[in-house]
């Protein structure tokens, strides 16, 4: 048997912590927006727990409550909860479309068992998808994501020929369809062409993964309109964009509710939590008394129920959206300036503290295949390796293989945290270019 000196297969617990070009990332303590690396460097964090810790490190009020469930009450205990029921009804009365909820461990499990949902409502098996919208790491929705080699590799009828994002999925799965972002053509036709076995729809309302790609006007509308026509199920995957465009999620934001709503990240600010709530009839077919179990060892447990409620009480208190919006727009027009004074085209676009930054774009990019098409993937890695090398920023300008990933501030960050940032990008972009 072979003994690596690292028992964590290829150095890491998950993945995603070995960053491009930087490597793993071990972090020993971490406070409101700062982190100490192993090295004993502090740093401001510009990841905040992949946009999942909108109140910060070490919120006190949070830590209080669950340090006091730890100690007191008994935490890990299964069953049910009284603040299961308040956690369901915080989410029920932010937004609409969550008449029934039920929770997940994660952003892929609400993915996974939304899609599971919708065949067995539906009794149809189709699902369409669209390229560069991530839905965690589910088998049933993980092609043509922000790591497809060869995007927009596109068919006749306009969809996209399917992609695996990972290796050991199947080639060719049997029931997606992937399809452009913001291509109302495409999408109409593939609605025509299998309306009577299309179980879903379902996209990130706001394309977060790949550098935030909004909707353009009269997408989710139209989606909205021929889900209700063919009675397709349309399912906002909100786990990026619930509780940090707004309370009410990117529904609010763009006054259209999808028939069923996954979450995570934001939701629970940290906790090992998602959920997946929709209209009462939709989730008729969870069991009881459907016949889609949703359930687990962890699944509900009381410590992820008091940590959420604890940090949803802290996202309610008046002020909070505004202030995100603020940092958001301070961040957005920060780069604007910086880029534009460097003479380097840069796009920008944010929603809830999560800012996109386009590098080679000098006009919005609408999908992934013009995403592809202008970005400097040369100059974005070397400034991203130039501000983690020099500076005192962390994770700051991080990006995926094909397309950047947002900038993250959230509600523990400052004018001052953002104009420091913009400084050191400054000298960067001097050194750089
Ligand atoms: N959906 C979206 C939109 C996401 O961004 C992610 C995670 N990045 C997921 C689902 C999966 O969530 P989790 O990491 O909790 O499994």
């Amino acid at each position: 048997m072979s003994r690596t000196k690292d028992p964590r297969a290829g150095g890491a617990a998950a993945g995603w912590n070995v960053f491009p070009e930087t490597g793993a990332q071990t972090i020993v303590a971490a406070n409101a927006n700062r982190v100490m690396l192993a090295s004993g460097q502090t740093k401001t964090d510009y990841v905040m727990g992949w946009g999942s810790l909108m109140l910060g490190h070490n919120p006190a009020r949070v830590s209080e409550k669950v340090a006091q469930a730890v100690s007191s009450s008994g935490f890990a205990y299964q069953y049910e909860s009284p603040d299961g029921i308040r956690l369901a009804e915080t989410l029920r009365r932010h937004y609409p479309a969550a008449e029934a909820v039920r929770f997940t461990n994660s952003g892929l499990e609400a993915t996974m068992y939304a899609i599971r949902v919708a065949r067995a409502y539906t009794g149809r098996s189709k699902v369409v998808k669209f390229e560069g919208h991530f839905h965690g790491l589910n088998d049933a929705l993980l092609y043509n994501i922000d790591a497809s080699e060869r995007p927009g590799r596109r068919k006749v009828d306009g969809t996209l020929a399917p992609m695996p994002g990972t290796g050991g999925l199947p080639e060719n799965p049997r029931d997606l369809i992937v399809v452009p972002f913001n291509d109302f053509e495409a999408i109409n036709s593939v609605v025509q062409a299998y309306r009577t076995d299309l179980a879903a729809i379902v996209l990130e309302p706001i394309a977060m993964n790949i550098g935030c790609v909004a909707p353009d006007p009269g997408f989710i509308e139209s989606l909205r309109e021929q889900c209700d026509k063919n009675d397709i199920l349309l399912i906002f995957d909100e786990v990026l964009t619930g509780f940090r465009v707004g309370l009410g999620g990117a529904a609010e934001r763009f006054g259209v509710q999808p028939d069923l709503a996954c979450f995570g990240k934001a939701f629970g600010c940290g906790a090992p939590l998602g959920a997946l709530a929709g209209s009462s009839a939709v989730m008729e077919a969870v069991e009881p008394p459907g016949v889609v179990p949703i359930s687990g060892t962890n699944t509900g447990r009381r410590l992820t129920m008091i940590w959420a409620n604890a940090a949803m009480e802290e996202l309610e208190q008046p002020g909070t959206y505004e202030r995100l919006f603020e940092l958001n727009e301070l961040l957005s027009e920060g780069f604007r300036r910086t880029f534009r004074d460097a003479g380097v085209p840069a796009y920008i676009e944010g929603y809830g503290g999560r800012v996109g930054v386009h590098i080679g774009h000098d006009k919005r990019p609408r999908n992934m295949a013009q995403i592809c098409e202008k970005w400097n993937r040369d100059l974005h890695y070397a400034l991203y390796k130039d501000l983690a090398a020099n500076g005192s920023l962390f994770g700051f300008l991080l990006p995926l293989r094909l397309c950047p990933e947002p900038v993250t501030v959230t509600l523990v960050h400052s004018k001052d945290d953002i104009e420091e940032a913009m400084s050191q990008l400054r000298a960067a972009l001097a050194r750089v270019s």
